[in-house]
């Protein structure tokens, strides 16, 4: 039997996992209901379950001393309101609109399949079930914590589900495929006083306009027409009324980038135009960085393999070229080994699911979760048989 047919058979309990972890959410680096229930599945499968920094590991082992190709899933949920309608929607502050639900499910489809057909492994699949990729820091700790050594792992593969593409279509990108992301937060201190008497004060929000005029400029003035960089603040907060010149003002934002040289170089000037901006005017400015994550890069010689394995499955999984400026935190994990990365169509706008990640109405057709978890197994088994 194929690892497609057995993902058809397994649909239903991968319907059960997605809709208990669907409707009990959790968000950031500490899920503890979360990884309880991916610990318990995992243990009734026949696994030994370990717990690594806060997310779960597990291996399945074939050949001993074969090598080792870990597939991983992210496991949290965003701080918003769902409005999906569906009847098992959160009821809860957060929700799974970013599918990592989805993910979990279909990786403990795939942990079902291999451990049924264990002893076939060429080496060892090793799972890693993650929490915070939305504050990319999930993926990190993670690898801080061990995750790619004992034993030691040897190539990787990860996923996400993408709303607007049918399902039983996937797709899979050559080389950079998301963008880094680095989330600034940037600090103008002034002096506070009289709004009639301006020459009397430092005003940090003249400063903060002129930062983020100068910023914007950095991006088209000093970034290679061919190399893509975008430099958006979402928060500019200062003041409290219209006749008194605040002390501070704080500008938060994102930096993305396809190109860690490029991402280096924009650092380092925004460092530079906000301290002398801010010199310039008499104040001063402080530049930190929240979260981070670099571009994802795809391995070539991982990604024919496990297509490979996949054309031998009769998935139908399609290369698609296009970059998204959106980041993955998975990216940690491809800096330090060979990496490739799937997206699984989750349905079209005729099937209701057009609308985007991160919307409170977003829905997926479940059958995704068959597509998903065959992809996941078979292409590391035939990863391993390669290798
Ligand atoms: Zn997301
Ligand atoms: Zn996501």
């Amino acid at each position: 039997m194929s690892y497609l047919q057995r993902a058809q058979e397994l649909y239903e309990q991968m319907v059960q996992d997605r809709r208990c972890l669907h409707q009990r959410p959790e968000v950031g680096m500490d899920l503890p209901e979360t990884t309880e229930y991916v610990r318990k599945r995992l243990t009734e499968m026949g696994y030994q379950p370990q717990q690594l920094g806060q997310g779960i590991t597990a291996t399945a082992t074939g050949t001993p001393h074969g090598k080792v190709f870990l597939l991983r899933a992210d496991m949290d949920a965003l701080p918003m309101k769902e409005k999906s309608g569906l009847p098992f929607a959160s009821q809860r502050n957060c929700a799974h609109t970013c599918g990592h639900d989805m993910h979990t499910a279909m990786l403990l489809g795939a942990a079902q399949m291999l451990k049924e057909r264990e002893h076939e492994l060429n080496g060892t699949v090793k799972f890693m079930f993650q929490p915070g990729e939305e504050v990319l820091s999930g993926a990190k700790s993670m690898v801080e914590a061990g995750i790619l050594e004992h034993p030691h792992v040897d190539a990787a593969m990860g996923a996400h589900m993408i709303p607007g593409i049918p399902v039983g279509l996937g797709g899979y990108g050559m080389g950079v495929v998301s963008a880094s992301s680095d989330h600034l937060v940037i600090r103008i201190e002034g002096k506070g006083g009289h709004g009639a008497h301006p020459h009397t004060t430092v005003d940090p929000i003249n400063i903060g306009v002129h930062i983020h005029l100068a910023l914007q400029a950095l991006i088209c003035r000093e970034v290679d027409p061919a190399d893509a960089a975008v430099l958006t603040f979402g928060k500019f907060q200062g003041g409290e009324a219209a006749n008194i010149i605040p002390s501070a003002v704080v500008m938060e934002g994102t930096l993305r980038t396809f190109n860690e040289e490029l991402r280096a170089r924009l650092l380092a000037r925004i460092e530079a135009v906000c301290t002398h901006t801010a010199e310039a005017f008499r104040g001063s400015a402080q530049v930190t960085t929240l979260g981070s994550v670099c571009a994802l890069a795809v391995d070539e010689e991982t990604a024919r393999s496990v297509t490979e394995g996949w054309r031998q499955e009769g998935l139908n999984m399609l290369q698609r070229g296009d970059k998204m400026s959106g980041s993955e935190d998975f990216a940690e994990v491809a800096a330090k080994v060979p990496s490739t990365f799937f997206v699984v169509g989750g349905g079209t706008a005729e099937d209701g699911c057009g609308v985007g990640l991160h919307s409170p109405e977003i829905r997926f057709r479940e059958e995704a979760l068959i597509y998903g978890a065959a992809a996941y197994a078979s292409g590391a088994a035939a990863w391993l048989r390669e290798h």
